[in-house]
């Protein structure tokens, strides 16, 4: 299998472009997917959360309470880790056992990571191949702006709080310029998912 991560500042495009790419036959696997995943109620995760934090932290229909969990840890680092320290060890299993089901299926797979903060976040080494969806900084304020209702002030709060875009460019293997048309977009995902396959043709010798 080619094991490759996709990744964007919000509001580039990102989900888009890992649309194009799974219509191409990428297995895609969404991060953000996975880590609602695994806090959903009677998961390992949910429980050790409530645990921890207490049913206060919960709705009436037994999930947790984001927004509430958010402003916990976000005023206290300590909290902020022990949350991360149940979640991200039953992400990690999760994730390798959808990996393992995908290979299993198909030995020749090529799986892409949808992961929002893959930089930020270190897990570049995971991968063999990094692909960043690109766009202009005044893009992504558009784009979230129309699609999310964000205000300017808050959009650029969100963005804000990530990595510049342009700093991210130097981690990239391939980079989508998801500046123009979304043709134009299809076009670059064509030409990097034909190098994606004749890269995953040689790892496993098939001519
Ligand atoms: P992300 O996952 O990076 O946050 P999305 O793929 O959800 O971004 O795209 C954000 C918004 O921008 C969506 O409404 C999408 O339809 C729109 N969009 C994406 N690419 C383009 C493009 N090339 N031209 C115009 N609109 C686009």
């Amino acid at each position: 299998m080619l094991h490759v991560g996709l990744t964007g500042g919000i509001g580039t495009g990102k989900s888009t472009i890992a649309a194009m790419f799974a219509k191409r036959g990428a297995y895609v696997l969404d991060y953000d997917e996975l880590s609602h995943y695994v806090v959903e109620p009677e998961k390992p995760a949910w429980r050790d959360i409530v645990d921890f934090f207490g049913p206060s932290i919960l709705r009436e229909d037994r999930t947790i309470n984001r927004p509430r969990l958010g402003e916990i840890v976000f005023a206290d680092a300590d909290k902020r880790r022990q949350l991360q320290s149940f979640i991200y060890p039953r992400l990690g299993e999760e994730y390798a056992r959808r990996i393992q089901e995908i290979t299993q299926k198909d030995p020749n797979a090529i799986i892409m990571a949808d992961v929002p903060l893959l930089i930020e976040t270190g897990m570049k080494s995971m991968f063999e191949k990094i692909i960043l969806v690109y766009a202009t900084r005044e893009q992504q304020l558009g784009r979230m702006t129309a699609r999310n209702g964000f205000d300017l002030e808050s959009a650029t709060k969100r963005l804000n709080a990530q990595m510049p875009i342009e700093e991210k460019l130097q981690y990239a293997d391939y980079v989508v310029h998801n500046t123009g048309s979304l043709a134009a977009a299809e076009e670059q995902v064509e030409g990097i998912w034909n190098e994606l396959v004749s890269l995953s043709r040689q790892k496993t010798g098939t001519p």
